[in-house]
């Protein structure tokens, strides 16, 4: 794709602002586009479009709703190579990669035009013959959602197609670094004959100014955010104002255990998944890996091997397994915890550390003999750096593995039933990969505990968020 200009999405209508930012490829920080910067007008405006589409959207039938969605879905399946390439432009991950995000992200749009039809009530049996007790459930109204820019496309339909399957109306805001995967999927929802204003995409490089416009709106009656917790923490203090619903998909740190009677293979192929996917930039990356002593080297010298042969390179060339770190800020932040640990006694078993003014493109990294004093302990690595430690024991593990505020999800890897069952019941986290290194899925729930967030996306729970119940009481 050449420089192209893109605009706001507003009541079905494309709607240039007084000033655009530029979207870059990060891997040689070319030009791609220039975006409309959405100002505070034209917020205000986005929020009107999906006050006013609510009540029209609303009264639609759920069917009708779900048929919309899949229609959306199958246009995304159609596009999926030019979607796919526009992802690996705008945000560089492997063009393989991308097209698995565009069929995942659609994966969503069909499973909740399934639930569409499914948004069953209640009856309730009542205390006296001439009562009769129903439940039923409500969209909650008007949404914001803002998304980040690792998984420009399933982080919005994760949300989207609830929201829409719930008869919410939607305001989205993507990330600034990728805002052209939503512009694109914003050009579908006009295809898919989904009403105007039902769906508003508001690009802006001043998330704070328009976040705060948009959580500022009593008439956003729910924002839904994916991102970091230093963020989430923000939006949830900030929506107390006015109350409302908040769904928080934060950061994670996730533990992979691999004790000493695991299949070695699978581990190692499980703990590529879980870290290399997106070059670590997910909040599902396997961030500390703790190793039972008996398989600690074994399995080091297995992983390394396997890592030797990744190929990192432009996301669009062929055969590329790892593109580059989204912007110089993620590139400075893995440097800094790598020099971090190696200087608090972490050892270098495989590659070499990122240099200053290396470029984006950073080559993995492994690290063993990791303490809990290291910052790569604590923090999201977001990049592919591999962090070991050894635990004595099973209980050792889980004690390290739990030893965080996070509490997304944790990958363990063992033969033993026993073993299995135990680990994942007292993991910490609100998802659990047993002998499993990709856990997402639309039809599962998606979501932590602790400082992970609040809420459910995905599966039959993840309509919950976007409604409300309503109880009736009629005596006869
Ligand atoms: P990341 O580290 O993944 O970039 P962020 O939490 O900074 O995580 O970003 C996730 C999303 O939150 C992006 O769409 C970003 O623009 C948005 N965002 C960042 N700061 C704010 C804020 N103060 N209010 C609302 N949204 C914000």
């Amino acid at each position: 794709m050449s420089e192209v200009s893109r605009d706001a999405f507003i009541d079905g209508r494309w709607v240039p602002g007084s000033r655009r930012f530029a979207v870059r490829d990060p891997f040689d920080n070319a030009l791609i586009a220039e975006v409309t910067a959405a100002d505070e007008g034209l917020v205000d405006a986005a929020i009107d479009a999906a006050v006013r589409a609510f009540p029209g959207w609303r009264a639609r039938t759920g069917p009708e709703r779900g048929g919309m969605l899949r229609i959306l879905a199958a246009l995304m399946l159609e596009g999926e190579h030019r979607l796919a390439m526009l992802c690996t432009r705008e945000n560089g991950k492997p063009l393989r990669e991308s097209s698995a995000e565009v069929r995942y992200a659609a994966s969503f749009l069909s499973w909740f035009a399934g639930e569409a039809e499914r948004v069953y009530g209640e009856t309730i049996p009542a205390s006296y013959p001439t009562q009769r007790l129903t439940v039923g459930r409500e969209p909650v109204g008007p949404c914001a959602l803002i998304t980040p820019w690792n998984f420009p496309y399933a982080m919005l339909t994760r949300k989207l197609g609830a929201a829409l399957a719930a008869g919410c109306t939607v305001v989205a805001k993507p990330a600034e670094q990728t805002p052209l995967c939503a512009l694109a999927l914003a050009e579908l929802v006009e295809q898919a004959g989904i009403p105007a204003g039902v769906v508003n995409v508001i690009p802006t490089d001043d998330a704070v100014r328009i976040g705060g416009r948009l959580l500022a709106s009593p008439a956003i009656r729910k924002i839904s955010f994916t991102g970091s917790t230093a963020v989430g923490r923000l939006i949830f203090r900030n929506a107390a104002e006015d109350l409302k619903r908040v769904s928080l998909e934060l950061g994670g740190n996730a533990p992979f255990v691999v004790l000493a009677d695991a299949d070695l293979d699978a581990a190692v192929a499980g703990a590529l998944v879980a870290k290399f996917r997106n070059t670590g930039q997910s909040c599902v990356a396997a961030n500390r890996f703790i190793l039972e002593a008996p398989i600690a080297e074994l399995f080091t010298q297995q992983l390394v091997a396997s890592i030797a042969r990744l190929v990192a390179g432009r996301g669009s060339d062929p055969g590329v397994e790892l593109g580059p770190l989204i912007d110089d800020a993620s590139v400075a932040k893995v440097q800094r915890l790598v020099t971090d640990a190696l200087a608090k006694g972490a050892r270098l078993v495989h590659g070499t550390p990122p240099e200053r003014g290396s470029g984006r493109l950073v080559a993995p990294v492994v690290l063993d003999r990791i303490t809990r004093e290291m910052a790569v302990w604590r923090e999201e690595i977001f990049g592919p750096i591999v962090a070991l430690r050894t635990a004595v024991d099973e209980a050792d593990a889980l004690a390290q593995a739990n030893d965080t505020d996070a509490g997304l999800v944790a990958y363990v890897y063992t033969r033993d039933g026993s073993r299995q069952a135990r680990m994942a019941e007292a993991l910490e986290v609100g998802m659990v990969g047993v002998n499993e290194g990709l856990v997402s899925t639309a039809q599962a729930p998606f979501g932590g505990i602790k400082h992970s967030g609040l809420g459910r996306e995905g599966s039959r729970h993840g309509l919950d968020d976007y409604t409300s119940l309503k109880y009736i009481a009629k005596r006869l």
